[in-house]
């Protein structure tokens, strides 16, 4: 450090302050970053990496940009996931006394950036902050563009429920950066884990102390029908590290919603990747996802409240009615759904417009925009009204068109200003007396120099006296060469060029004076009246959030009746007795990419008792993961008020939704699929209730065949006997469908399939049943293998089913003993466990847990 240069040991000592920052150096017309920062940022922004002398003769990396177009590259970086500081000079390095003052004035960061490159507006674009305290831990999160934060308390009864809720929140919210504080009674190594694969930036925070806190939220106005001062602690902190680095005050960022996670369908991480909601899987894009099917949204407002829905579905019966009531008011018109959509188009942004406003980043444009948006409001109550529906009338008394603020704006603005708000012509003339006062100033001053030119021209008798203006002397008198004789005493002399001299006169000056004083003096005005504006505005925030929450409410609900009628949705009934009941059920994302003339509907009946759990079995490729996830999505539709693809359909409402989804496993957690999948299925079996919904596809797949059906075998057991939910498992273990007659709640289904001389049709029918073969060979066949191969296949297969058969008397005893649940001779089966361990075929791992688990057997004995 002390061999460095003045200058690098400040800038040292500025980035140890901001170690996890990009450090933006601001030196004269640049801004430097050194050492690290250097090869990261030139390797990310592609700029060119240079050295630079930081004392003693030795070179650090060093990269740069100019200051004035810094902003791109700051949000580059930010989208990329890094944080940047920005350190400016404080004073002006031309007055400094040696080394230039520099400090951090600004950090940008993904959860906080607002000026986003890349941004699609119907995105939000979530800061979530994690409060761990000894005994309570709390989450908010907030857009901070839109200002609305919403927060949970997270209830929990053990560390790994708590791990798994703040999973939960994290999958669903999906924020670009999360903040948290540390907190020695936990260990939270695994928000780095899952931030890391999420490509979510984490960021610590220091604890917040109590007073610190409820200082911020009282100077806040913080509106939430919730007083609980402790499950205020993560907006707190979310609040403290917005502010951090900002003095305006963000009177957009206000109201703070509280939400209880058990109040909603609950939907794990995995079911809402698995199931597509917002994401395509293997496209990992919002294009074929549930949400995207979904969106015919006019407005960013309305696609980013469908997403919201989307993550909390209701599990309350009369919520879900109620917005079907409105979906359906839309639904039953269809001129009303295409009037609506067209006067939607039209409206910008709202909340967005007002968080700009907010954050002192707005124009005069974006004053026009809000304008126009305003304009279409009394329209599209009217439109509204005219449908006579209650329940939208209902929703519409409410909407304040905001005609005085339409007035103001259309009274001050003028119909297309500059994007600047620092060079005038912004305000309408007749908006503010003093203002007109001094244009008229600048008028007479203009009307007085033609005139003055038409004195001059008569007292010198100079036909082509000229009054100009330029930049560099202002207003002067142009006199050609020939006419040099008739110029009077008192013109003073400015410039000679070649063919004309120029001149100037006193009273030249004070019209001069008259002119460009109020020039300046109108763009300073305008400025001030443009804030003025802006504050006037500012003041009625809450009114012009309440209306963007109506007009987004109403641009979704009109969605959902569009696609409704598009693409032929039914109104589900619902009901609190566990059945569900689907006749034509159809899966929307598939049905959507393969046509949806070539859809196979299907029916389905769950929860009467007797088949709570149905046991699905057919080739690959027929269909089977397809109608399980169908029908879960269809649950999940009918729970946000929607419709849903089908004929007809009465769906119970259900408390959580779970799916294990195998086979096309990536490495997620980078633990062995297998290991994964048995979270996965401890996970569920944990959590699950005789309300839940649960969709298992193809448990057992990850280890040998016998392990995987024990394992499958003895879940299916357990969830019939000490859970109840209603289960659907797709299964290529044909022995598992002997359950049927085992357990007085589960039933067999199959997939049609028709066999010809040259293979299987799939049919694509789900029926009562059971399929006694994976028909792999045939599928292969369908997929082109070369027949030699696939007749060569048949062979083995005959081979090994025939050998198969005579062991299959042992097979099927072991598997009974393990559906009886209380065994006479305990010790001898004991023995006999330990004697049927072959250790050969166990990893490492498995042979510890086995191990471990004839330990425990034994001391039970
Ligand atoms: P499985 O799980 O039995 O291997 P999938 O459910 O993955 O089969 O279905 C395989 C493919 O078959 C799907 O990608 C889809 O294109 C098609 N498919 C599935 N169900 C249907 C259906 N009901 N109607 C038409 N095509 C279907
Ligand atoms: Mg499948």
């Amino acid at each position: 450090m002390e061999n460095l240069t003045p200058m690098m040991q400040q800038y040292m000592k500025v980035k140890e302050e901001n170690k996890d920052c990009i450090l933006f150096f601001r030196l004269g017309d640049f801004y430097e970053m050194f050492f690290d920062d250097a090869i990261t940022a030139s390797r990310e922004l592609e700029i060119a990496l240079t050295k630079r002398d930081c004392g003693n003769n030795q070179k650090c990396p060093m990269c740069g940009i100019p200051y004035h177009v810094a902003d791109t590259y700051i949000s580059k970086l930010v989208e990329k996931g890094y944080k940047v500081a920005i350190c400016e000079q404080l004073e002006d390095p031309k007055e400094a006394k040696g080394i230039v003052k520099r400090g951090i004035i600004d950090k940008v960061t993904p959860g906080t950036i607002i000026n986003k490159e890349s941004t699609d507006s119907s995105d939000f674009n979530y800061l979530m902050a994690i409060y761990f305290d000894d005994n309570i831990v709390t989450l908010a999160y907030s857009d901070i563009l839109d200002g609305n934060i919403h927060f949970t308390k997270i209830r929990y009864s053990n560390y790994e429920e708590l791990e798994k809720k703040i999973e939960n929140e994290m999958i669903k919210v999906s924020p670009s950066e999360i903040i948290y504080n540390e907190n020695k009674a936990f260990s939270q190594d695994f928000l780095s884990n899952l931030a890391e694969l999420n490509n979510i930036t984490l960021t610590t925070s220091e604890n917040i102390d109590t007073d610190e806190h409820l200082k911020i939220i009282n100077e806040k106005e913080i509106t939430s029908e919730l007083k609980d001062l402790k499950s205020f602690k993560a907006i707190s902190m979310l609040l403290s590290y917005i502010y951090n680095y900002r003095s305006e005050n963000l009177t957009h960022i206000k109201n703070a919603y509280y939400f209880e996670v058990d109040k909603y369908l609950n939907i794990d991480s995995h079911t809402i990747i698995n199931l597509e909601i917002h994401k395509n899987l293997s496209t990992e894009s919002k294009r074929g996802s549930l949400y995207s099917i979904l969106n015919k949204t006019s407005t960013s407002m309305g696609s980013r409240l469908l997403h919201s829905l989307l993550e909390r579905p209701l599990m309350d019966k009369k919520e879900i009615i109620n917005r079907q009531e409105i979906v359906n008011s839309f639904y039953n018109s269809r001129a009303l759904q295409n009037n609506i959509s067209n006067l939607l188009k039209e409206i910008y942004d709202l909340e967005r417009l007002i968080g700009k406003l907010s954050f002192g980043r707005a124009n005069a444009r974006d004053l026009v925009s809000l304008k126009i948006s305003i304009e279409k409001l009394p329209e599209i109550k009217r439109v509204i009204l005219e449908n006579d529906s209650k329940v939208l009338k209902s929703m519409v008394d409410k909407l304040d068109t905001l005609t005085d603020i339409y007035e103001l704006l259309n009274n001050s603005i003028v119909e297309e200003p500059p994007i600047l708000i620092t060079e005038g012509n912004i305000i309408k003339v007749g908006f503010d007396a003093h203002l007109d006062e001094v244009r008229d100033n600048r008028i007479k001053g203009k009307k007085r120099l033609i005139e003055y030119e038409i004195e001059l021209k008569e007292e010198t008798g100079i036909k082509n006296l000229k009054v100009v203006f330029n930049k560099k002397l202002g207003y002067f008198i142009d006199v050609t060469k020939s006419n040099l004789k008739f110029v009077p005493d008192y013109f003073e002399r400015k410039q000679t060029l070649t063919n004309s001299e120029r001149f100037i006169t006193p009273e030249l000056k004070e019209i001069e004076n008259m002119i460009l004083s109020s020039d300046s003096e109108i763009v300073n005005l305008e400025y001030e009246i443009f804030n003025r504006i802006r504050l006037e505005i500012l003041d009625c925030i809450n009114r012009i959030k309440e209306t963007s929450k109506i007009i987004s409410e109403i641009d979704v609900f009109n969605s959902l009746a569009i696609v409704a009628y598009e693409n032929k949705y039914v109104r589900p009934n619902l009901n609190n007795i566990g059945l569900i009941q689907i006749s034509g059920g159809r899966h929307p994302i598939v049905e959507n990419s393969i046509g949806l003339e070539n859809f196979i509907s299907n029916d389905t009946t769950i929860g009467l008792g007797y088949n709570d759990i149905q046991i699905l079995t057919g080739p690959n490729m027929s269909g089977k993961s397809t109608y399980l996830r169908q029908i879960a999505i269809i649950v999940i539709m009918a729970q946000i008020g929607s419709f849903v693809p089908a004929d007809e359909a009465n769906i119970s409402i259900v408390d959580k939704i779970f799916t294990r989804i195998g086979a096309s496993d990536n490495l997620y957690k980078g633990e062995s699929t297998f290991m994964v999948e048995m979270n996965e299925v401890s996970n569920i079996i944990k959590n699950s209730t005789k309300d839940s919904l649960l969709i298992l596809d193809e448990v057992g797949r990850g280890t040998s065949t016998f392990d995987g059906l024990s394992i499958a075998w003895a879940v299916l057991e357990y969830i019939s006997k000490k859970i109840k939910a209603k289960t659907l498992f797709a299964t290529h273990y044909h022995e598992l469908t002997e359950l049927e007659g085992k357990m007085d709640n589960i039933i067999n289904l199959k997939v049609k399939i028709q066999e010809n001389k040259d293979g299987i049709v799939f049919l694509r029918k789900i029926v009562e049943g059971k399929s006694n073969r994976s028909y792999g060979i045939e599928v292969a066949k369908i997929a082109g293998l070369p027949l030699e191969l696939t007749n060569r296949a048949q062979k083995i297969l005959s081979n090994i089913e025939r050998e198969r058969e005579n062991d299959s008397e042992i097979i099927e005893e072991s598997l009974f003993d393990m559906s009886h649940e209380e065994v006479d001779s305990s010790y001898e089966i004991f023995i006999d466990k330990i004697r049927n361990v072959n250790v050969n075929m166990l990893t490492p791992m498995q042979a510890l847990t086995k191990l471990d688990e004839i330990i425990k057997e034994a001391k039970d004995l």
